[in-house]
């Protein structure tokens, strides 16, 4: 992290949540554009800044009713998101640091009703990959590999949250990726 992004992290405790970046806004639709960096999983389980972060972060999902929220779209430009397990009892948060998708359908579906905390008023349906495989580590820096799937608003679209936040990390939005 930068000595920006820790100033952003350190500003608040645990119940703070952060302002989330707004595309309408040039300087937050600047940084949303822009590529994240992988972090240092090391003893990120034992890391009070690290664990801060990721309180706050959910804190920050939680208020704004979102079902997924990347680093970069509260000012922190490294390679993490949370997001929720739609295809599990209890709909748990699930964090993921330095995610990867090796693999994914050929096929592709146009998924309805794609919207994003960072963009104001605005939804639309979004191209995506019927399923993925996908690796990462968790906040205990456990490391995680499984196939993803899930296409519809109706049922489980876990696969489809997990490509929207991995695309934040990109400087992606669903915008870009409209069906027609
Ligand atoms: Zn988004």
């Amino acid at each position: 992290m930068t000595a920006k992004e820790q100033e952003i992290v350190n500003a608040g405790d645990v119940n703070t949540p952060f302002r989330v970046l707004q595309t309408d806004n040039i300087d937050d639709s600047l940084f949303l554009r822009k590529k994240s960096i992988n972090i240092d999983i090391k003893n990120i389980a034992e890391d009070v800044h690290w664990q801060l972060f990721i309180q706050r972060l959910k804190r920050t999902m939680e208020m704004e009713f979102g079902v997924g929220i990347a680093a970069p779209q509260v000012g922190v430009g490294c390679n993490l998101f949370l997001f929720t397990r739609i295809d599990k009892p209890g709909l748990p948060v699930v964090v993921a640091v330095n995610p990867k998708i090796v693999d994914h359908s050929q096929e592709t579906i146009c998924f309805e009703g794609d919207g994003c905390l960072s963009i104001p008023n605005t939804s639309g349906t979004s191209r995506r990959y019927a399923w993925i495989d996908v690796e990462y580590y968790n906040e205990k820096g456990e490391f995680i590999k499984e196939r993803l799937s899930g296409s519809s608003r109706k049922g489980d679209f876990t696969g489809i949250v997990f490509q929207h936040e991995f695309d934040h990390l990109h400087g992606v939005l669903f915008t870009d990726k409209l069906c027609d």
